[in-house]
This record gives structure tokens, sequence and C-alpha cells, in this order.
């Protein structure tokens, strides 16, 4: 009996990274975000939900959903958030739903969220989380950029500056750290860290039975 020869797909399926970036505030991760938007095909970005107040210059819905404390527990509680967590004093969570479908597709999703909530993804999904840990080039540069920023008081940076060492420490939980002293390269390694888990063997079902059928098929002509 003759079958079908194997023969490679160009687009497999395969299940979808979650890219996980942390990093204190400062380090350049939102405008690293939005290059890899921009830039790296197939990615969706996670909008989180947070009861911290609207900068100037975000929109409800695109950079968060801006919601109440009261709202925040009701989602919490009903299990909606993939995971939360306290950031400089405000509630901050991941919506499940947008998630699960985005994964379910076969889609990559983006999550910006701080060490406590990649733990949570981490043990939620651990086959499909990649984690990148962002640090900035130097303390200087860190409170530069936060002061450049001008969109928060100075109490509010003052506390984002204490948080970012204790932050800091906990670069060792993460796969993949990177430096940002140069925003072309630092997105260009990021990028590469995408590809190459995207390629990652468990990832890619198809391809293992694609092996598979290569194998058998050499195997037969060798009879
Ligand atoms: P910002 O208030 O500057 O937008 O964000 C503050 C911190 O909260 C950042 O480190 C950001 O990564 C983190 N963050 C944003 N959304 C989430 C989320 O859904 N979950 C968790 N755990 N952290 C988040």
């Amino acid at each position: 009996m003759t079958s079908e020869p194997a023969v490679a797909k160009k687009d497999m399926v395969r299940r979808g990274v979650v890219l996980v970036l942390s990093s204190p505030s400062g380090a350049g991760k939102s405008t690293l975000t939005r290059a890899l938007m921009d830039k790296a095909e197939g990615l969706n970005v996670s909008i989180s939900v947070t009861t911290r107040a609207r900068r100037g210059s975000e929109i409800d819905g695109v950079h968060y959903h801006f919601i109440s404390q009261r709202q925040f527990e009701s989602m919490r509680d009903a299990g909606e958030l993939l995971e939360w967590a306290t950031v400089h004093g405000n509630s901050y969570g991941t919506p499940r739903k947008p998630v699960e479908d985005a994964l379910a597709r076969g889609q990559d999703i983006l999550f910006d969220i701080d060490w406590q909530g990649a733990l949570q993804a981490r043990e939620a999904m651990p086959d499909d989380v990649a984690s990148v840990f962002v640090l900035p080039p130097s303390a200087a540069e860190l409170r530069h950029r936060l002061e450049r920023r001008a969109e928060d008081a100075p109490e509010v940076i003052l506390r984002r500056l204490r948080n970012a060492a204790v932050e800091i420490a906990r670069w060792t939980e993460y796969d993949y750290v990177v430096i940002n002293d140069d925003l072309d390269r630092c997105f260009n390694e990021i990028r590469s860290i995408l590809e190459a888990e995207r390629l990652r063997r468990s990832r890619r079902v198809e391809t293992g039975e694609f092996a598979n059928r290569l194998a058998a098929e050499l195997a037969e002509t060798l009879i």
C-alpha cells in the first residue's frame, strides 16, 4: 500500500505563545510593546483591567479597561481574571476570556504585567508562557525616564522608583533577560525570542506529525 507522501505545509497549526514582558516602570517596556505590536506579525496584546486613574494620553479599552475597585473585585471573585496583583497601590488584572480565545485560534498574545502576575500566569499556563524581563541600562536612566514622562505626580514617581529595586530583584524568575540600552537592539532581541518560542517542538503538534510521517516514508523506501 502506498500512502500520501509526507509534505511540509508552510503554515502548520501550532499552539500560541503567551509572551510575558515585565520590567520596572520607566524601563521602556511600553515603547517596546508598541513596536512589537506594529512589527511582530500575528501578535495580540492583552488589555488589562486596572483601578488606576487614566493618564491624559491613555484611551479606555486601548491601553487598559479602567474600572472601579468594586468592578475589579467582582471580576476577580467570578474567576474572570487569569492573574491579578496590586502594583504601586492599584489593582491590575488580565481578563481570562480573550487570552483563551486567542490561544484556541493559535494566535500569540503579549502580556505587559508585573512579576507577581508573571508567576501566576506561569502557574496557570505552564506550557504557554515565555517570560522576558526588561532591565533599564542604569538607575540614573530609569529616574530620567520616569521624570521625563511627567504624567505622574512626584510622589507617584518616588513610589515607582522604590518599587523598581524590588521588581528588579525578581529577574531570576524569568526565562529571558534583556537590557534596554538601545531600543532597536532590544526590540530585535525580543522579536528573536518570540520567533524561537514559536518554533518550540511542544507548540508544533502538526509538525511533529509531519516528522513521524516523514520518518515512516523514509523507512518504507529502505525496505
Ligand atoms: P502602569 O500603571 O505604569 O501602566 O503599570 C504599572 C505596572 O503594572 C507595570 O509594571 C505593568 O506591567 C503592571 N501591570 C499592568 N497590567 C497588569 C496586569 O494585568 N497584571 C499585573 N500583574 N500587572 C500589570
